[in-house]
Protein backbone atom coordinates (compact mmCIF):
# COMPACT_ATOMS: atom_id res chain seq x y z
CA UNK A 1 0.00 0.00 0.00
CA UNK A 2 1.28 3.72 -0.69
CA UNK A 3 1.64 5.54 2.20
CA UNK A 4 1.32 8.77 0.73
CA UNK A 5 -1.30 8.20 -1.91
CA UNK A 6 -2.50 10.97 -4.07
CA UNK A 7 -6.56 10.73 -3.54
CA UNK A 8 -7.59 13.80 -5.11
CA UNK A 9 -6.79 16.50 -7.64
CA UNK A 10 -8.56 19.51 -8.30
CA UNK A 11 -8.20 22.71 -9.87
CA UNK A 12 -9.24 26.50 -10.62
CA UNK A 13 -8.89 29.63 -12.92
CA UNK A 14 -7.39 32.57 -10.69
CA UNK A 15 -5.51 35.13 -11.15
CA UNK A 16 -2.14 36.38 -12.54
CA UNK A 17 -0.79 39.96 -11.81
CA UNK A 18 -1.88 41.47 -14.72
CA UNK A 19 -5.19 40.39 -14.03
CA UNK A 20 -5.42 37.43 -16.76
CA UNK A 21 -6.01 34.12 -15.73
CA UNK A 22 -3.79 31.35 -14.89
CA UNK A 23 -4.31 27.67 -13.53
CA UNK A 24 -3.90 26.87 -9.48
CA UNK A 25 -3.79 23.26 -8.61
CA UNK A 26 -4.52 21.31 -5.43
CA UNK A 27 -3.05 18.18 -5.23
CA UNK A 28 -4.68 16.00 -1.84
CA UNK A 29 -2.86 13.14 -0.24
CA UNK A 30 -4.65 10.47 1.70
CA UNK A 31 -7.36 12.38 1.94
CA UNK A 32 -5.64 15.23 4.31
CA UNK A 33 -2.69 16.63 3.37
CA UNK A 34 -2.77 19.44 0.66
CA UNK A 35 0.00 20.77 -2.05
CA UNK A 36 -1.12 23.83 -4.03
CA UNK A 37 0.84 25.31 -6.78
CA UNK A 38 -0.14 28.19 -9.13
CA UNK A 39 1.10 28.50 -12.37
CA UNK A 40 2.56 31.61 -13.61
CA UNK A 41 2.73 33.38 -17.14
CA UNK A 42 4.86 35.00 -19.14
CA UNK A 43 5.03 37.57 -22.07
CA UNK A 44 8.02 37.60 -23.36
CA UNK A 45 8.02 34.24 -24.34
CA UNK A 46 10.48 32.39 -26.29
CA UNK A 47 8.58 30.67 -29.62
CA UNK A 48 10.36 26.94 -28.22
CA UNK A 49 8.31 26.90 -24.81
CA UNK A 50 6.01 24.29 -23.50
CA UNK A 51 2.35 25.29 -25.15
CA UNK A 52 -0.11 26.89 -22.92
CA UNK A 53 -3.85 25.83 -23.10
CA UNK A 54 -5.81 29.18 -23.25
CA UNK A 55 -9.65 28.99 -23.85
CA UNK A 56 -9.92 32.00 -26.87
CA UNK A 57 -13.20 33.30 -27.77
CA UNK A 58 -14.00 36.65 -25.85
CA UNK A 59 -13.74 36.08 -22.04
CA UNK A 60 -10.22 37.41 -20.55
CA UNK A 61 -9.38 38.33 -24.32
CA UNK A 62 -9.45 34.57 -25.08
CA UNK A 63 -7.08 34.19 -22.03
CA UNK A 64 -9.38 32.26 -20.31
CA UNK A 65 -7.98 28.67 -18.77
CA UNK A 66 -11.37 27.18 -17.94
CA UNK A 67 -10.18 24.07 -20.39
CA UNK A 68 -6.88 23.86 -18.98
CA UNK A 69 -8.36 23.48 -15.21
CA UNK A 70 -11.06 21.08 -16.90
CA UNK A 71 -8.29 18.93 -18.31
CA UNK A 72 -6.95 18.55 -14.67
CA UNK A 73 -9.86 17.75 -13.23
CA UNK A 74 -10.91 15.16 -16.06
CA UNK A 75 -8.40 13.47 -17.80
CA UNK A 76 -4.58 14.31 -15.47
CA UNK A 77 -5.92 14.25 -11.54
CA UNK A 78 -7.42 10.61 -12.10
CA UNK A 79 -4.73 9.09 -14.28
CA UNK A 80 -1.90 10.08 -10.96
CA UNK A 81 -4.85 9.52 -8.21
CA UNK A 82 -2.96 6.53 -6.77
CA UNK A 83 0.08 6.80 -7.26
CA UNK A 84 3.28 7.57 -4.46
CA UNK A 85 3.39 11.98 -4.41
CA UNK A 86 6.63 11.25 -3.63
CA UNK A 87 7.64 9.44 -7.28
CA UNK A 88 7.48 13.09 -8.93
CA UNK A 89 9.38 11.07 -11.58
CA UNK A 90 6.88 8.65 -12.31
CA UNK A 91 3.90 11.34 -11.61
CA UNK A 92 5.82 13.34 -14.22
CA UNK A 93 5.88 10.92 -16.92
CA UNK A 94 2.49 9.87 -16.15
CA UNK A 95 1.93 13.50 -17.03
CA UNK A 96 3.71 13.68 -20.35
CA UNK A 97 2.30 10.37 -21.67
CA UNK A 98 -1.34 11.65 -20.79
CA UNK A 99 -1.06 14.31 -23.10
CA UNK A 100 0.99 12.62 -26.05
CA UNK A 101 2.81 15.75 -27.41
CA UNK A 102 6.11 17.22 -27.56
CA UNK A 103 5.67 20.71 -26.47
CA UNK A 104 2.50 20.05 -24.14
CA UNK A 105 -0.08 21.91 -26.25
CA UNK A 106 -3.14 19.32 -25.97
CA UNK A 107 -3.57 19.01 -22.54
CA UNK A 108 -1.56 22.44 -21.98
CA UNK A 109 1.68 23.01 -20.01
CA UNK A 110 0.22 25.13 -18.06
CA UNK A 111 -2.45 22.44 -16.82
CA UNK A 112 0.47 20.02 -16.58
CA UNK A 113 3.46 22.22 -14.81
CA UNK A 114 0.56 22.81 -12.07
CA UNK A 115 -0.18 19.23 -11.32
CA UNK A 116 4.08 18.66 -10.99
CA UNK A 117 4.20 21.56 -8.94
CA UNK A 118 1.68 20.68 -6.78
CA UNK A 119 2.57 17.52 -6.23
CA UNK A 120 6.05 18.56 -5.17
CA UNK A 121 4.59 20.10 -2.24
CA UNK A 122 2.23 17.96 -1.61
CA UNK A 123 4.91 15.51 -0.98
CA UNK A 124 7.11 17.77 0.76
CA UNK A 125 4.60 18.30 2.92
CA UNK A 126 3.72 14.16 3.73
CA UNK A 127 7.41 14.02 4.31
CA UNK A 128 7.22 17.02 6.71
CA UNK A 129 9.81 18.47 5.23
CA UNK A 130 10.07 22.40 3.85
CA UNK A 131 9.98 22.41 -0.07
CA UNK A 132 14.10 23.20 -0.52
CA UNK A 133 14.48 20.72 1.76
CA UNK A 134 12.56 17.81 0.44
CA UNK A 135 14.22 18.84 -3.32
CA UNK A 136 17.92 18.67 -1.88
CA UNK A 137 18.97 17.71 1.16
CA UNK A 138 22.19 19.37 1.34
CA UNK A 139 20.26 22.73 0.17
CA UNK A 140 21.58 25.48 1.83
CA UNK A 141 22.91 28.44 -0.59
CA UNK A 142 20.89 31.78 -0.57
CA UNK A 143 20.24 33.30 -3.98
CA UNK A 144 22.07 36.51 -5.08
CA UNK A 145 19.06 38.32 -6.39
CA UNK A 146 19.31 40.12 -9.60
CA UNK A 147 16.75 43.28 -9.43
CA UNK A 148 15.19 44.10 -12.28
CA UNK A 149 15.00 48.18 -11.21
CA UNK A 150 14.52 49.70 -14.89
CA UNK A 151 12.01 47.84 -17.11
CA UNK A 152 11.51 48.31 -20.54
CA UNK A 153 11.07 45.96 -23.27
CA UNK A 154 7.64 44.13 -23.59
CA UNK A 155 7.43 44.49 -19.35
CA UNK A 156 6.53 47.96 -20.06
CA UNK A 157 5.27 50.53 -21.96
CA UNK A 158 8.04 52.67 -23.03
CA UNK A 159 10.18 53.24 -25.17
CA UNK A 160 13.30 51.42 -24.10
CA UNK A 161 14.63 48.22 -26.10
CA UNK A 162 16.21 46.00 -23.62
CA UNK A 163 13.92 44.54 -21.39
CA UNK A 164 15.44 44.63 -17.44
CA UNK A 165 18.12 46.74 -16.38
CA UNK A 166 19.37 45.34 -13.03
CA UNK A 167 21.70 46.08 -10.46
CA UNK A 168 23.13 42.13 -9.20
CA UNK A 169 24.52 42.65 -5.20
CA UNK A 170 27.31 40.31 -5.16
CA UNK A 171 29.61 41.67 -2.69
CA UNK A 172 26.56 41.06 0.04
CA UNK A 173 27.61 39.53 2.91
CA UNK A 174 24.47 37.81 3.31
CA UNK A 175 20.77 37.87 1.61
CA UNK A 176 19.25 39.99 4.02
CA UNK A 177 21.85 42.36 3.04
CA UNK A 178 21.04 42.47 -0.36
CA UNK A 179 17.90 43.54 -0.03
CA UNK A 180 18.72 46.10 2.08
CA UNK A 181 21.05 47.08 -0.25
CA UNK A 182 18.35 46.89 -3.23
CA UNK A 183 16.38 49.06 -1.46
CA UNK A 184 19.00 52.00 -1.10
CA UNK A 185 19.76 51.93 -4.85
CA UNK A 186 15.50 51.73 -5.52
CA UNK A 187 15.20 55.08 -3.41
CA UNK A 188 17.98 56.82 -4.75
CA UNK A 189 16.68 55.78 -8.31
CA UNK A 190 13.26 57.03 -7.72
CA UNK A 191 14.65 60.45 -6.88
CA UNK A 192 16.86 60.57 -9.88
CA UNK A 193 13.99 59.47 -12.40
CA UNK A 194 11.73 61.46 -10.99
CA UNK A 195 14.21 64.90 -10.63
CA UNK A 196 14.79 64.24 -14.69
CA UNK A 197 11.59 63.16 -16.04
CA UNK A 198 8.80 64.02 -13.53
CA UNK A 199 6.39 62.40 -11.27
CA UNK A 200 5.03 59.59 -13.30
CA UNK A 201 8.57 58.40 -14.67
CA UNK A 202 8.47 57.14 -11.19
CA UNK A 203 5.31 54.74 -12.26
CA UNK A 204 7.05 51.21 -12.45
CA UNK A 205 6.38 48.10 -14.25
CA UNK A 206 5.67 44.41 -14.70
CA UNK A 207 8.13 43.57 -12.38
CA UNK A 208 8.30 46.35 -10.10
CA UNK A 209 11.12 48.34 -12.19
CA UNK A 210 10.88 52.19 -12.90
CA UNK A 211 8.83 52.59 -16.36
CA UNK A 212 10.71 55.37 -17.00
CA UNK A 213 10.17 57.52 -20.69
CA UNK A 214 13.82 56.79 -21.51
CA UNK A 215 14.67 55.73 -24.81
CA UNK A 216 18.37 54.97 -24.77
CA UNK A 217 20.57 52.35 -22.96
CA UNK A 218 23.05 54.25 -22.02
CA UNK A 219 20.50 56.79 -20.53
CA UNK A 220 19.25 54.12 -18.30
CA UNK A 221 22.32 52.93 -17.24
CA UNK A 222 23.83 56.26 -16.41
CA UNK A 223 20.71 56.43 -14.00
CA UNK A 224 21.38 53.16 -12.10
CA UNK A 225 25.47 54.12 -11.73
CA UNK A 226 24.25 57.29 -10.50
CA UNK A 227 21.55 56.10 -8.00
CA UNK A 228 23.89 53.13 -7.15
CA UNK A 229 26.84 55.97 -6.25
CA UNK A 230 24.68 58.04 -4.22
CA UNK A 231 23.87 54.53 -2.52
CA UNK A 232 27.17 54.12 -1.31
CA UNK A 233 26.78 50.73 -2.11
CA UNK A 234 28.64 50.83 -5.43
CA UNK A 235 31.45 48.45 -4.12
CA UNK A 236 28.85 45.89 -3.85
CA UNK A 237 27.41 45.82 -7.08
CA UNK A 238 27.58 44.88 -9.96
CA UNK A 239 25.44 45.36 -13.27
CA UNK A 240 23.16 43.14 -15.30
CA UNK A 241 20.74 43.36 -18.44
CA UNK A 242 18.18 40.96 -20.21
CA UNK A 243 18.28 42.25 -23.95
CA UNK A 244 15.22 39.77 -24.81
CA UNK A 245 16.66 40.42 -27.94
CA UNK A 246 14.59 37.55 -29.95
CA UNK A 247 12.07 40.43 -29.75
CA UNK A 248 14.64 42.93 -31.13
CA UNK A 249 15.08 40.53 -34.20
CA UNK A 250 13.92 40.44 -37.49
CA UNK A 251 14.35 37.07 -39.18
CA UNK A 252 13.08 38.44 -42.92
CA UNK A 253 16.11 40.70 -42.61
CA UNK A 254 18.60 39.27 -40.19
CA UNK A 255 18.64 42.13 -38.15
CA UNK A 256 17.93 43.42 -34.84
CA UNK A 257 16.73 46.88 -34.07
CA UNK A 258 18.02 48.69 -31.64
CA UNK A 259 17.38 52.10 -30.70
CA UNK A 260 16.34 52.65 -34.73
CA UNK A 261 19.03 51.46 -35.74
CA UNK A 262 19.68 47.79 -37.94
CA UNK A 263 22.15 45.51 -36.68
CA UNK A 264 23.59 42.36 -37.59
CA UNK A 265 25.39 39.88 -34.95
CA UNK A 266 28.26 41.38 -35.24
CA UNK A 267 27.59 44.78 -35.01
CA UNK A 268 25.40 44.28 -31.97
CA UNK A 269 28.43 42.44 -30.56
CA UNK A 270 30.59 45.41 -31.08
CA UNK A 271 27.66 47.18 -29.52
CA UNK A 272 27.97 45.06 -25.97
CA UNK A 273 31.69 45.02 -25.88
CA UNK A 274 31.61 48.74 -26.00
CA UNK A 275 29.05 48.66 -23.00
CA UNK A 276 30.54 46.56 -20.77
CA UNK A 277 33.73 48.40 -21.12
CA UNK A 278 31.78 51.46 -19.84
CA UNK A 279 29.68 49.73 -17.23
CA UNK A 280 30.61 47.40 -15.01
CA UNK A 281 27.78 44.55 -16.73
CA UNK A 282 28.42 41.06 -15.50
CA UNK A 283 25.62 39.11 -16.91
CA UNK A 284 24.03 39.15 -19.90
CA UNK A 285 20.47 37.49 -20.67
CA UNK A 286 19.48 36.40 -24.59
CA UNK A 287 21.87 38.67 -25.77
CA UNK A 288 20.60 37.85 -29.19
CA UNK A 289 18.13 35.92 -30.61
CA UNK A 290 16.50 32.54 -29.73
CA UNK A 291 18.10 30.71 -32.42
CA UNK A 292 21.41 32.95 -33.26
CA UNK A 293 23.65 30.15 -32.11
CA UNK A 294 26.90 32.26 -33.50
CA UNK A 295 25.48 35.45 -31.50
CA UNK A 296 25.47 33.13 -28.27
CA UNK A 297 28.69 31.40 -29.27
CA UNK A 298 30.51 34.41 -29.58
CA UNK A 299 29.15 36.29 -27.24
CA UNK A 300 30.13 33.78 -24.69
CA UNK A 301 33.64 34.09 -26.38
CA UNK A 302 34.23 37.47 -26.56
CA UNK A 303 32.25 38.93 -23.94
CA UNK A 304 34.17 37.18 -21.05
CA UNK A 305 31.13 37.73 -18.36
CA UNK A 306 28.29 35.45 -17.93
CA UNK A 307 25.65 34.68 -21.12
CA UNK A 308 22.38 33.24 -20.06
CA UNK A 309 20.17 31.70 -21.96
CA UNK A 310 16.54 32.13 -21.77
CA UNK A 311 14.58 31.78 -24.95
CA UNK A 312 17.59 30.07 -26.45
CA UNK A 313 17.14 27.37 -24.04
CA UNK A 314 13.67 27.63 -23.08
CA UNK A 315 14.66 25.33 -19.99
CA UNK A 316 14.87 22.25 -22.32
CA UNK A 317 16.93 19.67 -21.71
CA UNK A 318 17.33 18.78 -25.58
CA UNK A 319 18.25 22.42 -26.49
CA UNK A 320 20.82 22.45 -23.36
CA UNK A 321 22.70 19.01 -24.55
CA UNK A 322 22.90 20.31 -28.10
CA UNK A 323 23.72 23.97 -27.36
CA UNK A 324 25.32 24.02 -24.13
CA UNK A 325 28.56 21.86 -25.46
CA UNK A 326 29.63 23.98 -27.69
CA UNK A 327 30.47 26.79 -25.93
CA UNK A 328 26.85 28.39 -26.79
CA UNK A 329 26.18 30.68 -23.47
CA UNK A 330 27.69 29.40 -20.39
CA UNK A 331 24.01 30.42 -17.94
CA UNK A 332 20.75 28.81 -18.10
CA UNK A 333 18.05 30.83 -16.94
CA UNK A 334 15.62 28.33 -15.17
CA UNK A 335 12.07 28.77 -15.61
CA UNK A 336 9.88 25.36 -15.07
CA UNK A 337 6.87 26.54 -16.89
CA UNK A 338 8.79 26.91 -20.27
CA UNK A 339 9.45 22.83 -20.33
CA UNK A 340 6.31 21.72 -18.27
CA UNK A 341 7.21 19.33 -15.48
CA UNK A 342 9.46 19.79 -12.71
CA UNK A 343 11.56 16.45 -13.52
CA UNK A 344 12.42 18.22 -16.61
CA UNK A 345 13.32 21.33 -15.10
CA UNK A 346 15.45 19.80 -12.82
CA UNK A 347 17.00 17.74 -15.96
CA UNK A 348 17.82 20.97 -17.01
CA UNK A 349 19.19 21.87 -14.60
CA UNK A 350 21.70 18.90 -13.84
CA UNK A 351 22.60 19.77 -17.87
CA UNK A 352 23.74 22.87 -16.95
CA UNK A 353 25.76 21.81 -14.28
CA UNK A 354 27.59 19.41 -16.14
CA UNK A 355 28.57 21.98 -18.64
CA UNK A 356 30.03 23.77 -15.98
CA UNK A 357 26.89 26.19 -16.38
CA UNK A 358 25.23 28.41 -13.61
CA UNK A 359 22.19 28.56 -13.20
CA UNK A 360 19.64 31.58 -12.77
CA UNK A 361 16.46 30.83 -11.38
CA UNK A 362 13.78 33.31 -12.82
CA UNK A 363 9.94 34.36 -12.32
CA UNK A 364 7.84 35.02 -15.30
CA UNK A 365 6.53 38.77 -15.65
CA UNK A 366 2.91 36.99 -14.89
CA UNK A 367 3.98 36.12 -11.53
CA UNK A 368 0.83 35.21 -8.70
CA UNK A 369 1.78 35.13 -5.25
CA UNK A 370 3.30 31.71 -5.34
CA UNK A 371 6.48 31.76 -3.82
CA UNK A 372 7.73 28.38 -5.11
CA UNK A 373 10.25 29.85 -7.18
CA UNK A 374 12.03 30.42 -3.88
CA UNK A 375 12.00 27.03 -2.39
CA UNK A 376 13.32 25.44 -5.76
CA UNK A 377 16.23 27.83 -5.94
CA UNK A 378 17.44 27.00 -2.93
CA UNK A 379 16.54 23.45 -3.85
CA UNK A 380 18.93 23.19 -7.05
CA UNK A 381 21.82 25.39 -4.44
CA UNK A 382 21.39 27.66 -8.13
CA UNK A 383 22.52 31.02 -6.46
CA UNK A 384 21.08 33.13 -8.67
CA UNK A 385 17.60 34.46 -9.02
CA UNK A 386 16.05 37.10 -10.81
CA UNK A 387 12.18 37.72 -9.57
CA UNK A 388 11.77 41.58 -10.13
CA UNK A 389 12.55 44.55 -7.76
CA UNK A 390 11.36 44.71 -4.09
CA UNK A 391 7.66 45.93 -4.57
CA UNK A 392 4.48 44.09 -6.03
CA UNK A 393 3.42 41.21 -4.01
CA UNK A 394 4.24 38.50 -6.24
CA UNK A 395 7.57 39.83 -5.85
CA UNK A 396 7.71 40.26 -2.47
CA UNK A 397 6.22 36.60 -1.71
CA UNK A 398 9.82 35.35 -3.04
CA UNK A 399 11.45 37.47 -1.53
CA UNK A 400 9.89 37.33 1.83
CA UNK A 401 10.40 33.72 1.20
CA UNK A 402 14.01 33.44 0.95
CA UNK A 403 13.88 35.65 4.25
CA UNK A 404 12.33 32.77 5.88
CA UNK A 405 14.34 29.82 4.72
CA UNK A 406 17.79 32.18 5.73
CA UNK A 407 16.25 32.15 9.14
CA UNK A 408 15.74 28.72 9.01
CA UNK A 409 18.83 27.47 7.23
CA UNK A 410 20.83 29.87 10.22
CA UNK A 411 24.47 29.43 10.62
CA UNK A 412 24.29 26.90 7.47
CA UNK A 413 23.16 29.58 4.81
CA UNK A 414 25.90 30.45 2.33
CA UNK A 415 24.75 33.57 0.27
CA UNK A 416 25.73 32.53 -3.86
CA UNK A 417 27.47 29.65 -2.83
CA UNK A 418 31.17 28.57 -3.04
CA UNK A 419 33.74 30.78 -4.53
CA UNK A 420 30.58 33.28 -5.85
CA UNK A 421 32.32 36.34 -5.68
CA UNK A 422 35.09 34.85 -7.82
CA UNK A 423 33.06 33.73 -10.59
CA UNK A 424 32.03 37.49 -10.78
C1 LIG B 1 12.19 37.15 -19.14
O1 LIG B 1 12.16 37.35 -20.36
O2 LIG B 1 13.25 36.83 -18.61
C2 LIG B 1 10.98 37.27 -18.33
C3 LIG B 1 11.01 37.04 -17.02
O3 LIG B 1 9.83 37.63 -18.95
P1 LIG B 1 8.63 36.64 -19.31
O4 LIG B 1 8.21 35.96 -18.07
O5 LIG B 1 7.59 37.55 -19.88
O6 LIG B 1 9.19 35.66 -20.31
MG1 LIG C 1 14.47 36.85 -20.49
Amino acid sequence: MNKFKITGVTAREILDCRWNPTVQVDVWVNGEILGRADVPAGRSTGGHEAAELRDKGKRYQGQGVRKAVKNVGDILGPAVIGMDVTDQRKIDEKLRQMDGTKDKSKLGANAIIGVSLAAARAASLAVELPLYRYINCNAHILPVPLFNIINGGKLTSNDLDFQEFCIFPIGAATFSESLEIGNAVYNELRKIVIKKYGKLAANTGDEGGFATPIVKVHEAMDCMVQAVDRSGYEKKIVYGLDCAATHLYDPKTEKYTLEGNKMMTGELLDYYKALIKKYPIKTIEDPFSEDDEEGFLRATKELGIQIIGDDFFCTNPDRIRERAPKGAANALLWKFNQIGTLSEALDAAELSYRNSFGIMVSERSGETEDPIIADLVVGINAGQIKTGSGVRGERTSKYNRLLQIEAELGSQARYGGMDFRAAF
